[in-house]
């Protein structure tokens, strides 16, 4: 028997999420059988459900396709926040204006 890993991609069409589900395939003498965490699973379908938002509405990728487009991934995390201090291009006042 062959055991082979895939890792299936989805993107939710309500909230534009993209993930990857991993998957075990086993390819035995009355065909393949799909696991994720050695527990029998239909195969991937576009009904995953989204791990954000919760929908079902998802696109399933060929598997493979987000090694070729690293932005979708990148695209969905947080950005990091700029450690740059921001400067006010507004000069202080001169203390004498105060009271
Ligand atoms: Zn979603």
């Amino acid at each position: 028997m062959r055991e082979e890993l895939r890792k299936v991609p989805f993107e939710c069409r309500a909230c534009w999420h993209v993930w990857e589900e991993e998957y075990t395939v086993r390819f035995g003498d009355r065909g393949e059988v799909w696991l994720r965490g050695n527990v029998p699973v239909p195969p991937p379908t576009p009904a995953e459900k989204c791990p954000r938002c919760g929908c079902y509405q998802a696109v399933q990728f060929p598997e493979g396709y987000l090694a070729h487009h690293p932005e979708l991934i990148r695209a969905t995390r947080p950005a990091g926040s700029d450690a740059t201090p921001l400067i006010s291009p507004v000069r202080k006042r001169p203390r004498w204006l105060e009271t």
